[in-house]
């Protein structure tokens, strides 16, 4: 017997839980539940989490958690919990299977079975973003090689469990070379260890149109997270539906369990809902208890009964369905047909096991990290990056000199075209003539620049790893 933490949520999600509950336990699942409050009714009391401090105690002692969509009130500086959750809890891998259900559930995609894992704590969800000046604003991309190497290893022992043949990148490392650069280089390091299995790279832009026309070209797919977030949707909704779609989001300690879709507040206490997103999250939880054959009951009743035509009004389609059904019916219906195979759709079989258990992240030796210049970015009101360039070389020191000057990323000095729109954020790069450059050369540029009255917005530190520049150069350099 596990215990787990449940909480019903809002909206729709009591009536979703209830059903799932009952469909698990009725199959033999060896859960005892312990429920907490989290939501709306928090939320609405003052606590702008979403969550008591006792919840996370109860979270983080019984390590696995089934949730139910929440209802984030508008306005009022609430938190979403779920962001709150996946950061404090580490739950680096979403992972979101997408799978149609042809031909009884509409979808211009009959062969599609993708799963998407997305990298869910890092890239621009770190939530680091400052305005600089009167014209921009920035986001801080951060991707780490322990974050890449974590959601890289974990798509390929997922795909190796549950008999996947091959798993995709997908970066935009043409353009971002080191963040997603890494990324990309990380999946090749890491997919020579996994030989049974297919590996390949998509630019993200040509692998997203490929996905969304011929969704069958794809099995398991592994990006960073915003790609992630976007596209797992996209699949999710041309499998069939966003409401039949569950999602893991997994820790080296902790994992919650979850429906995709929202509380559905208009849908509440009707006895409407469709509960299969939640029981497809609560699915994935049996299999990471290693209760696979539970897991492996409950998704074979439930594809049988998707299969007798026995559907909720989001999916029922008179030249298909052939009762419409309540959330209670739609799960009595699942408990009917435990123990059933489904006759056309594929049946599963989980390989019997323990959960997936990954190595611990092992930090290599550092690098050999030298320091070779920096950029300056400023904030100044002027239109011709000439003048700044005459401006900025009042700062230069000895050997240290101005190279480059660039406009959002956009070399405009020397040799810029006039063409070319500028704002008022400049990036002013300093390198040393014979290659050497110290901390020190730093601070006085910036008293320099102070004497100058230039201002200063942030500087960036321009490093070589093991003699390799790990910078990138300006469009146009
Ligand atoms: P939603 O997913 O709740 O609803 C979108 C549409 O899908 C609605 O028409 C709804 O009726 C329908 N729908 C969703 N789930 C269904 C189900 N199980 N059965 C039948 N129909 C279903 O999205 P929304 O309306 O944008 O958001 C409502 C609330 O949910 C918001 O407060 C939002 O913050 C919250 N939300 C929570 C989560 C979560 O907790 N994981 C995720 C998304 C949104």
């Amino acid at each position: 017997m596990t215990k787990i933490t449940v909480a019903k949520g809002d909206g729709i999600g009591p009536e979703i839980m209830d059903a799932t509950l009952d469909i698990i336990l009725a199959a033999g699942a060896q859960i005892e539940i312990e429920e907490i409050e989290v939501g709306e009714k928090v939320y609405l009391a003052g606590n702008t989490a979403g969550i008591a401090k006792e919840s996370w105690d109860i979270i983080r002692r019984n390590k696995v958690f089934l949730k139910a969509p929440i209802t984030t009130p508008q306005g009022g500086g609430y938190k979403s919990l779920n962001v709150t959750t996946r950061k404090f809890l580490g739950l680096y891998s979403n992972v979101r299977p997408c799978m149609s259900l042809h031909p009884f559930v509409k979808t211009k995609h009959p062969l599609m079975d993708v799963v998407i894992i997305r990298e869910n704590e890092e890239d621009l969800y770190a939530g680091i973003e400052h305005q600089q000046t009167d014209e921009v604003v920035q986001c801080l991309k951060l991707i780490s090689r322990p974050g890449c190497e974590k959601i890289v290893r974990y798509a390929f022992e997922y795909a190796r469990q549950y008999g996947r043949k091959k798993v995709t990148c997908f970066t935009k490392d043409n353009i971002m070379k080191q963040t997603d650069g890494l990324f990309h280089q990380v999946f090749d390091e890491i997919a020579v260890e996994y030989p049974d299995i297919e590996n390949e790279h998509w630019i993200i832009d040509i692998g997203a149109a490929k996905m969304a026309d011929t969704p069958e070209a794809f099995d398991v797919i592994v990006m960073p997270n915003l790609y992630g977030d976007v596209l797992s949707d996209v699949a999710a909704q041309i499998a069939g539906s966003v409401g039949l779609a569950g999602s893991a989001n997994i820790g080296e300690s902790c994992a919650m369990f979850e429906a995709i879709h929202g509380s559905a507040p208009r849908r509440a206490g009707q006895n409407l809902a469709n509960p299969s997103g939640l029981l497809q999250g609560a699915i994935m939880m049996l299999n990471h208890l290693g209760q696979t054959e539970v897991a492996e009951k409950v998704q074979n009743a439930w594809l049988r009964t998707i299969e007798d035509g026995i559907h909720t009004y989001d999916v029922y389609k008179e030249d298909v369905s052939k009762q419409k059904v309540g959330t209670k019916e739609f799960a009595a219906a699942v408990i009917a047909n435990l123990g059933q195979q489904p006759q056309q759709l594929a049946a599963v079989s989980y390989a019997k096991g323990k959960p997936l258990q990954l190595p611990r992240y092992q930090r290599k030796k550092p690098a050999n990290k030298e320091l070779m210049g920096i950029d300056l970015f400023v904030h100044w009101p002027g239109t011709n990056p000439d003048e700044l360039a005459n401006l900025m070389k009042e700062l230069e020191v000895e050997e240290v000199k101005l190279k480059m000057i660039t406009n959002r990323g956009i070399k405009v000095w020397p040799e810029g075209f006039e063409e070319t729109f500028c704002t008022d954020h400049w990036r002013c790069r300093y390198q040393s003539q014979q290659g050497k450059f110290i901390k020190n050369d730093t601070i006085t540029l910036l008293i320099n620049a102070m004497k100058h009255e230039i201002d200063v917005v942030k500087t960036e530190n321009l490093y070589a790893f093991d003699g390799k520049p790990a910078f990138s150069l300006g469009q146009g350099q």
